[in-house]
């Protein structure tokens, strides 16, 4: 429950220490500029934003959303310290939520869509979201497109995701439990699709449902082994597909759990 959390970092308000503990200040401390909880994560997420730009994010939308979403309050209570270093973090059921880099980095890609070239200022349209996981990467979308639909095959995940995107009251976020293999047709045609899970290959219900002028972003096996970011942009002249830098994500699975 969100309100049995603890704060963020998780020992941050100074406790009496082994010298002074026992003698009471005459007056109590004067609140400094970290002192609460919110304003403390507020300066922590500044900062990894301020790392994100130095290392290459330069969409002014992106670093916005990820200044804007407070992802410690997407991961397990135990991992809250680390919720702004640049590493990715277990979300229970054998997932992780990506690093914050990597979600930058696709989000960026997935703003590049044709459709939105030569606007910077612009929105995406409806965004599907194959891989829910604890809601975080849905949460950053919902501020850079007008509508995001978000599917998990894992319900144990997907009831997460909606516990943790509760208090964020995002009536533009859907979250559905079910097998994003197959993509979600009655939301379709997407102006993004962005996958954080990794199958052989990109499946063919997901460019089926991709609009004109929409891109796809999403790790796909790479011929090497390993896998690989794919970008597939829909344009009047037909698909086009680009392969990116090596990534490591979870699996791409079919069926619900
Ligand atoms: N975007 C997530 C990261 C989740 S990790 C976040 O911000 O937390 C990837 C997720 O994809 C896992 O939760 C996994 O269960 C899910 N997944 C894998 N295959 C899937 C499929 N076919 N349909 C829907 N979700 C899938």
């Amino acid at each position: 429950m969100a309100s049995q959390r603890p704060g963020f970092p998780v020992r941050l308000t100074p406790t009496a220490s082994a010298a002074t503990r026992g003698r009471l200040p005459a007056v109590p401390a004067k609140p400094t500029v970290h002192s609460t909880p919110s304003m403390a994560s507020d300066a922590v997420r500044a900062r990894m934003v301020q790392r994100l730009a130095a290392q290459g994010i330069a969409d002014a939308r992106v670093l916005r959303a990820m200044g804007t979403v407070e992802r410690h309050l997407f991961v397990d209570s135990a991992l809250v310290n680390q919720a702004y270093e640049d590493t990715s973090l277990p979300i229970g059921l054998g997932q992780t939520i990506s690093k914050p880099n990597v979600v930058a980095r696709m989000i960026e890609l997935l703003l590049g869509a044709p459709a939105l070239a030569g606007k910077p200022g612009d929105r995406l349209g409806r965004v599907l979201e194959i891989g829910t996981g604890c809601g975080y990467q849905a949460a950053v979308l919902s501020h850079v497109a007008a509508e995001v639909y978000s599917i998990e095959r894992l319900r144990g995940l997907h009831e997460r995701a909606r516990s943790n995107l509760r208090p964020f009251r995002l009536a533009t976020v859907h979250l559905l439990l079910g097998d994003g293999m197959i993509g979600y047709a009655k939301g379709a045609p997407y102006a993004g699709i962005i996958a954080a899970a990794g199958g052989e290959a990109v499946p063919e219900a997901w460019i089926a449902q991709l609009a004109v002028g929409g891109r796809i972003v999403a790790p796909t096996q790479s011929a090497m082994g390993g896998q690989a970011l794919v970008v597939i942009d829909k344009t009047a002249r037909g698909v086009e597909r680009r392969i990116l830098e090596a990534v490591h994500f979870v699996p791409l699975k079919s069926g619900i759990a």
